[in-house]
């Protein structure tokens, strides 16, 4: 019974403890940079339908509009090719701080 715990958490992942943290941290700050710009996007998304004489550097609405739904489109592929666990590769889902990953449990983040 030795160990057990820890055995049981090195075996079913093929990288260290610390690699995983480390890899994460990258992660997060990629995830960070992606969510950022689409929570600014949805702003102006939002504020083209409520105000439809709003123009924003001459750009015609449907331009806006494009760049909007592109960004946002963009955004969502990028989070769920990036928002992975970095020893299985499993969906982190919709939790935006995760301690553990919700698939394997290998530990993400330090206390
Ligand atoms: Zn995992």
């Amino acid at each position: 019974m030795r160990n057990c715990a820890s055995n049981l958490f090195i075996n079913h992942t093929h990288m260290d403890q610390h690699s995983v943290i480390e890899k994460f941290k990258v992660i997060k700050k990629k995830q960070f940079y992606t969510i950022t710009p689409m929570v600014l996007v949805v702003i102006l998304l939002v504020v083209l339908l409520e105000n439809p004489k709003f123009a924003l550097f001459g750009l015609s609405r449907t331009v806006l509009y494009v760049v909007a739904f592109g960004g946002i489109f963009l955004g969502l592929i990028f989070s769920l090719k990036n928002w992975r666990c970095p020893a299985c590769n499993g969906y982190l889902r919709k939790n935006v701080n995760p301690k553990f990953c919700p698939k394997c449990g290998i530990k993400l983040q330090e206390n």
